[in-house]
Formats: C-alpha cells, sequence, structure tokens
C-alpha cells in the first residue's frame, strides 16, 4: 500500500521580530522545518542554505540507502553553512535548526537538531515524535525540572545541538505512516507560545491541512507571537492527492537573499537551474508564505544562488589569497640552512606551506646570532622584492662589523679560548 501526503506550510514573521529567520520546505515526498539563529542576518542565512540542500530529497527514497542519503544532505548543508562563516567571520555563530521528514509512502524517515518539532495526531492522540535538542529537556530528562516548569523556564531556547557546529549529531528515526495521521511539523515560534492542549485540539478539528495550518499560525499571533512562527501540517492519505505544489517559505524564499548576487555568479546560474520549481507567496501582510492557492514564483533558484555564491566568493578568496601572498617576501632559512628570500607566507595557510625560495645566499643561518637565527626561523617579513635584497644584503654581509651574525673569531681568540670556538664565524 502506497500512501501520500496532503500538505499546507505557513511561516510568519511573527509580531515582534523585525525578519524571518525560519524556513520551511514541503513536497509531495519531502517536509521541512528550519529554524535559523545568529546575528548579522546570518540566521535566515542558515536556515535559508539549509532548506534549500535538503529539499533535493523531495524524490522517492531509495530503498537500500535512505539514511545514509539523508545523512548526506545534511552532512552537506552543515557543510555549506561552515563554509559561509568561513567567508565571513562575521557570520561566526549562525546556525539552525532542522526537523524533516523524508517519506517512502509507507514509512516516515526522519532527521531532527534543535528545537524545532514534529508532532503525530494519531486516531485521536497526539504525541512529540521528536525530543528537543535543549538544555530544559535535559533538565527535564535528568528529572530535575518537570516539563511544566521547563516551559517557562528562562534558558528554554537554549539549544544543545544546531547545524552550523563543527561536529553534529542529528538524531534519526522512522516511523510507520498510518492513513489518517495528520502530522504537524512547526519551530518554537508555535511550540513555545501555543500549548500542546491546544495544538492538538487545532489539529484535531481543522479539516484539511490548510485550515489546521492558518489556524495555529493565527494562535501563535494572538498569543503575542515573540518569535517567527512556521507550521507545516501533512496529512497521511491512501488517495492521490494528485500534483501540488512545492511550498518554500520564510527565510528560504526571501528575495533579499538572493541579493548578494554577482555578475560572476550569473554563468553558474544559467547552467543547470532547475526549471519548473514554483513557489508561492501568500503572504498577506508581509509575515509568511503558505502554498496551495498563491501566485507562484521562481524563488528556489534564487537561493540556490546564494549558496552558491558563498562558495564561489569563498573560492575567489582563497584564489585571490594564494595570488597576495605570491606577491610578498620575507627572509627564512633554506633547506640546505642558508639565509634566503622567500616569496609567500612564513606560516602555514589552511595546513599548507606557501612559500617558495627566491634567492639564496651561502650564508649559514648558523652564524646569526641566536636573535636573528631566531626571527629567521620564524621569518622576518620585509617589503616587496627590493626591501628582501635589501635585507638579505645586510644580514649576510660579510664585514665584521654585521651585529646581525655572531663575531669573528680570530686566530688567537680561537686558541686563547678554544671552548669558544665554535660560536665564531668560521671565514
Ligand atoms: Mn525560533
Amino acid at each position: 500500500m502506497s500512501l501520500h501526503l496532503r500538505y499546507a506550510a505557513i511561516s510568519d514573521r511573527g509580531v515582534v521580530r523585525q525578519g524571518n529567520q525560519d524556513s520551511v520546505f514541503a513536497g509531495s515526498h519531502f517536509i521541512a522545518v528550519a529554524d535559523g539563529m545568529g546575528g548579522m542576518a546570518a540566521g535566515d542565512l542558515a536556515s535559508a542554505i539549509v532548506i534549500n540542500t535538503v529539499a533535493r530529497l523531495d524524490v522517492p527514497p531509495p530503498p537500500d540507502s535512505v539514511v545514509d542519503e539523508l545523512a548526506d544532505a545534511v552532512a552537506d548543508a552543515n557543510r555549506a553553512i561552515r563554509r559561509c562563516v568561513a567567508d565571513d567571520p562575521q557570520k561566526e555563530g549562525m546556525g539552525t535548526t532542522l526537523t524533516a521528514l523524508w517519506f517512502d509512502g509507507e514509512w516516515f524517515n526522519l532527521v531532527h537538531i534543535g528545537d524545532s518539532r514534529a508532532y503525530r495526531m494519531r486516531e485521536g492522540g497526539f504525541e512529540q515524535v521528536t525530543v528537543d535538542d535543549t538544555y530544559v529537556q535535559m533538565l527535564v530528562d535528568e528529572g530535575r525540572i518537570t516539563a511544566e516548569e521547563a516551559e517557562r523556564h528562562p534558558q528554554r531556547s537554549l539549544l544543545l545541538r544546531a547545524l552550523g557546529a563543527s561536529e553534529v549529531e542529528p538524531a534519526f528515526q522512522t516511523i510507520k505512516g498510518m492513513p489518517g495521521d495528520r502530522l504537524l511539523l512547526c519551530s518554537d515560534g508555535l511550540s513555545g507560545p501555543v500549548s500542546d492542549a491546544d495544538i492538538a485540539r487545532t489539529l484535531q478539528s481543522s479539516a484539511t491541512p490548510q485550515e489546521a495550518a492558518q489556524t495555529l499560525v493565527q494562535q501563535a499571533l494572538d498569543a503575542g507571537a515573540p518569535d517567527n512562527v512556521t507550521v507545516l501540517v501533512a496529512d497521511v492519505v491512501e488517495e492521490d492527492p494528485g500534483e501540488q505544489r512545492q511550498i518554500i517559505g520564510g527565510a528560504a524564499a526571501d528575495q533579499r537573499l538572493a541579493e548578494s548576487d554577482t555578475a560572476v555568479l550569473r554563468a553558474v546560474r544559467e547552467d543547470g537551474e532547475p526549471a519548473d520549481e514554483a513557489t508561492v507567496d501568500l503572504r498577506p501582510s508581509g509575515g509568511g508564505e503558505q502554498a496551495e492557492d498563491g501566485k507562484p514564483a521562481k524563488r528556489r533558484g534564487r537561493v540556490w544562488r546564494t549558496v552558491l555564491s558563498c562558495l564561489i566568493v569563498l573560492v575567489l578568496a582563497a584564489g585571490a589569497g594564494a595570488y597576495w601572498a605570491r606577491t610578498q617576501y620575507f627572509i627564512g632559512v633554506s633547506d640546505a640552512g642558508n639565509i634566503s628570500v622567500f616569496r609567500g607566507l612564513p606560516f602555514e595557510v589552511a595546513g599548507l606551506r606557501a612559500a617558495w625560495l627566491d634567492t639564496e645566499s651561502d650564508r649559514p643561518a648558523s652564524e646569526a646570532t641566536d636573535e636573528v637565527e631566531a626571527d629567521l626561523a620564524d621569518g622576518i617579513r620585509v617589503d616587496g622584492r627590493e626591501g628582501a635584497e635589501a635585507e638579505l644584503e645586510e644580514l649576510t654581509d660579510p664585514a665584521s662589523t654585521n651585529e646581525n651574525l655572531d663575531p669573528l673569531c680570530s686566530a688567537s681568540d680561537t686558541e686563547a679560548v678554544p671552548t669558544a670556538a665554535k660560536d665564531c664565524r668560521e671565514d
């Protein structure tokens, strides 16, 4: 028996927040909610990157490797966030939750990290499917506070896990779908201000996913909606509901995120961009997105461009960095131990040595004073090729007045103080 999903999704900015850092995706095979965090407009980028990376899973899952592919998509999303942070250190700390389900017509393959939630209504029974990766959930698990205390705890939104970290461990689980199941994915902007009991009542009483989603968002707004509110409702149905539009909403559908495009990207984006990924904007008051009856707009491509632009900027930055490094000079020690001019940088860049031998003198570094020898080991930065040649000349000048080199020993000195001989220059 192959079952189907009938879905609706809304992402709303809420009452208090200036922007929407939540993102949502819904398709016939894959549904996902992400709640971004981080200042400097980074949270919305994080959730948009993740949603647009994992949205590729909106195809029938491969029977044998579903968990692997789910894990790969999440790992790819995490890498994409980290590349953006590497490219722009101001985005350090940006991250996102992800709660997503990949449906094969019978089983839900669920991946979860953070405090967005999946709930299931089955035959009147209401159940939270995911476990929050939060500090207060840990306290509840340890029996130190009750679930009711957790709801009012001042640190209730403190996450223990999120995408964007150097190492992520999402939770995976598999749940068998049953006809009549109603699933809810939501960000904490719903589950915070609206109680589980109220959520359950609305899911129970709404005729369609669309009605349920709209009512739930309204309940969050009525409760003051201090955070962005994202709600995705999916019914498990036996009858094929026919063609449904993919929904992409929240930050992932935000035009502004696409505006970091540059001319460089135009060539890239014209290559192989999916042609028919329509999205819908139903935000009646500039707040959220919905599907099913709005006007389509091709937006997924734009967010892909943002993701791509982050990657390309990084590559360009690395290339420009390598070019710049080759214009730099320093004085160091050659493999043969001689004082030499190098082009490049006297330290490793990303684990790679970025230095090229330019001019090698015949003066061993060991003949320099201890102080100069230590400086040489670190690399003495100089200004351009001329600066390098002047410095090399100064360091290796055989004149006896050269303070950079150990003093010359006269034959009589050597004889008089034989133990000091090794500290003296041999010429
Ligand atoms: Mn939130």
